[in-house]
């Protein structure tokens, strides 16, 4: 019975989701800037299916021989503070979608993408907020916001226009399709989008910020911990060790976590949603931050046999 429900549950994710596909924006993102974000969605799309991998076997066939291994579920615990049955397949159906969007290499601003093949389950990546624009509504004529890529107004308090702010705290935000008070639906062709903020993508990309060997071997390195963190927005007595790993992947992770098709988890506690102590205390699989963890630490267990304490210091799993 209880298999039954769980290949019932996972019918239902297939044919609901299907598998997205995901477009990088041309103009926001020219030049190199198209290659590094692609990397990054490599990255991120690997981290969900390491995450998907062991945890697909148990999911259809929940045995003890099926579990998977001890350090994936202690750090289950440690994130979502649970390891049974529904919490796994809550984390499966947020990353399975994750991992299967598939590239789709067009122009997202040309009529065929916008008109024909744009579908809900789509993502669009854009690298600066630019094709946001002021103009007259041609509902009712006044001057609004406008997503031309979209055609749809958007209102003064969402976070996108924030991103126009050189001095926002943001790195990236995504839209996911809600659906907005005025309309009964999210329209059909609407993909969700993420959408960078310029001038912290290109610093990332020229100070090389990303998952690597490299910076793992730095982080664990007490020595840099002491010296940088003064450096990070967060204060000294929420900065912790782990932190030092909030690359540009995770924030990817982080965001495509908000969108309808992976799960829409959520900032559950606003700016205190953020970081490790907060990610420590809120324990949740709805919470973005959490999800972003889980997946950056499953790589540092799995490949530098490396596991984060409660207090976010490293220590080795051997
Ligand atoms: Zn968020």
């Amino acid at each position: 019975m209880r298999i039954g429900i769980v290949l019932l549950y996972l019918q239902y994710i297939a044919g609901v989701l299907g598998a997205g596909r995901y477009v990088i924006d041309r103009i926001s993102c020219s030049g190199s800037l198209y290659n590094s974000v692609k990397g990054y969605m490599d990255t991120v799309q690997q981290w969900a299916t390491d995450i998907c991998t062991p945890l697909e076997p148990y999911i259809q066939d929940p045995t003890p021989a099926n579990r998977p291994d001890e350090t994936f579920m202690n750090l289950v615990v440690r994130l979502f503070g649970k390891d049974d049955l529904p919490t796994l397949m809550n984390l499966y159906s947020r990353f399975d979608p994750m991992r299967q969007y598939v590239l789709v290499d067009v122009d997202n601003r040309s009529e065929w993408w916008k008109n024909s093949e744009r579908e809900q389950s789509d993502l669009e990546l854009f690298c600066n907020p630019d094709y946001i624009i002021w103009k007259n509504s041609p509902v009712d004529g006044s001057a609004t916001w406008w997503d031309p890529t979209r055609y749809c107004p958007i209102k003064n308090d969402n976070m996108i226009l924030d991103l126009k702010l050189p001095s926002t705290h943001l790195l990236a935000v995504s839209c996911p399709a809600v659906i907005d008070g005025n309309q009964e639906r999210w329209p059909v062709r609407w993909s969700e989008t993420i959408t960078f903020q310029p001038q912290k993508l290109q610093r990332t990309i020229d100070k090389d910020v990303t998952f690597n060997a490299k910076r793992v071997q730095k982080a664990a390195a007490p020595s840099l911990f002491s010296r940088i963190k003064h450096k990070f927005k967060r204060t000294d007595k929420d900065f912790k060790p782990v932190d030092l790993l909030d690359t540009t992947e995770m924030t990817l992770v982080h965001e495509i976590s908000h969108l309808v098709t992976c799960g829409a988890s959520m900032d559950m506690r606003g700016d205190r949603s953020y970081g490790w102590t907060n990610v420590n205390e809120l324990k949740s699989a709805e919470n973005a931050e959490n999800l972003a963890y889980f997946a950056m630490i499953n790589q540092l267990n799995k490949n530098y046999q490396l596991d984060v304490k409660y207090d976010g210091a490293f220590v080795s799993l051997n």
